[in-house]
This record gives C-alpha cells, sequence and structure tokens, in this order.
C-alpha cells in the first residue's frame, strides 16, 4: 500500500500582492490549503485552512480584515472537505501544522482527536506574548488542548521515511514543510517558506520574516531538491489551483 495526498482549498484570500511579495504590485486572490496524507498506518493532515467563522464575517482576524478580503463559502472548512472525501474529522490521527498563523491553524478544531506535530519553537513563540502580537498569532485557533508531540528538527511521522516533518524556518521562528515520498516520486509542501514560485525563481521575498538568512537558505534548499527531481507544492500560488478548490498539480 502506498501514501496519498489529498488537497484541499479551505478558503480563499484577496490582498495587494505587496503584503506577500516585497514591492510588487496589484492584487492577488491566495488559495489557503491543507492536505491529507493517507498513509497505511494512519491519516494525518498538514495546515488546516481558515476557522468557519470566516464563512459568516472577518471579525476573528481583527485588523487583518483590513489586508485580507475573506473568501470562504459553505462547506469548504477542513471538516467538510474531509467528509466529503470519505473521512471522518474526528479519526484523524496527526495533525501537523507548518506554523501557526491564522490561515494555516484556522481549522485545527475540526480534528479534535489527532495529536498536534509541531516544531518545538513554533509552539513556544505561539505563547509569547511579544510574538502573539507581532505574528498575529490567535491562541484560541490552536490552544485547545490537542495531546502534543513538539520536535526539534526532522521527524519521520510514521517511521518509514514517506512522511517527513522538515524544519524550514524563517517565515516564522519554528515554520516546517512536509516531505512526502509518493509512488510518482518526492513532493514538498512548502507551506509559508516558499508562498509562490516567484519567490523560488526570482527570490522574491514577503515583505516580513522571522529570519531573511534562514529563509533564503531554505529556498537554496528548495531549488536543489526540485533539480533532484522533487515536485513542490507552495504555501500560496494561485497557478498551482483551480477555483473550483481542485489542485492543477499532476500527483500522480
Ligand atoms: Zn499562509
Amino acid at each position: 500500500m502506498s501514501v496519498r495526498i489529498h488537497p484541499m482549498v479551505c478558503g480563499w484570500l484577496e490582498v495587494d500582492t505587496k503584503f506577500l511579495l516585497d514591492q510588487q504590485p496589484g492584487r492577488v486572490k491566495i488559495p489557503i490549503p491543507s492536505f491529507l496524507i493517507d498513509h497505511p498506518k494512519g491519516q494525518a493532515v498538514f495546515d488546516t485552512g481558515l476557522h468557519r467563522s470566516l464563512q459568516t464575517n472577518s471579525d476573528r482576524i481583527g485588523d487583518l480584515a483590513r489586508i485580507f478580503t475573506v473568501h470562504y463559502r459553505q462547506g469548504e472548512d477542513l471538516g467538510g472537505r474531509l467528509r466529503a472525501r470519505g473521512f471522518e474529522p474526528e479519526r484523524i490521527d496527526y495533525l501537523i501544522n507548518s506554523h501557526l498563523h491564522f490561515d494555516h491553524a484556522g481549522g485545527n478544531a475540526d480534528v479534535p482527536n489527532a495529536k498536534l506535530v509541531i516544531q518545538r519553537r513554533e509552539w513556544e513563540a505561539g505563547a509569547d506574548p511579544g510574538l502573539i502580537r507581532k505574528n498575529g498569532y490567535n491562541r484560541a485557533d490552536f490552544d485547545l488542548g490537542h495531546q502534543l508531540k513538539l520536535i526539534d528538527g526532522e521527524h519521520d511521522l510514521f517511521g518509514d521515511g514517506s512522511v517527513v516533518c522538515i524544519p524550514t524556518y524563517g517565515h516564522t521562528a519554528g515554520h516546517q514543510s512536509l516531505r512526502v515520498r509518493l509512488d510518482s516520486g518526492e513532493t514538498v509542501l512548502t507551506a509559508d517558506s516558499c508562498y509562490m514560485r516567484k519567490v523560488l525563481d526570482e527570490m522574491v521575498l514577503p515583505p516580513f520574516a522571522d529570519s531573511y538568512d534562514a529563509m533564503r537558505q531554505v529556498i537554496e534548499r528548495f531549488r536543489t531538491m526540485e533539480r533532484a527531481g522533487a515536485r513542490l507544492i507552495f504555501g500560496h500560488d494561485p497557478a498551482q489551483w483551480r477555483d473550483d478548490g481542485s489542485i492543477a498539480v499532476a500527483l500522480g
């Protein structure tokens, strides 16, 4: 039996491009992805999209609503997406957060019985009052009593090398990406360590980062991985998704 990825879009955000890519003009509508990783030994969700309440109004994100216009319909939340694919949210084994921003941990409540796998330094950043303010972390998204697995660096989820958390610090203090070995080859879910193709190809970086040096090193590493044949799925690249929320990248 092999590993499968079920890509899901749990909302869209419309934003001036300059908030994602420094000094770039225009406006862009970005997908907010979540991924179900179906492994013979269990099921994991990588990131959880936007909180369900944003389908009704933007109150939950406060001042960020002045920057982001939310496009989010009923049924697009993680719980709805999982059920539509025949998975029971209550039976998901692992919840992996790349980091704790509202567009990555907003649906954590939808998988209440999963063990939360996160880099220790990200979890600690999420508890640091100064960083909560700076990063806009909302503890109501993620401080929900999940059983915790705090990791430091690489972590092989099922012990067979097929699903591996890889530290990609820089966007936030403890950001991580996920490397998945499919029959069709290696796939890397970069999350926000690389928003989109333009970041990888042109090293156009976001207007904010926890560490630009770390972020540049991570992007160099992704370039090397891609040259070696890995398929990269970026954090918020509209070119990789269709309007109906399906992915436009062949996963084999
Ligand atoms: Zn994001």
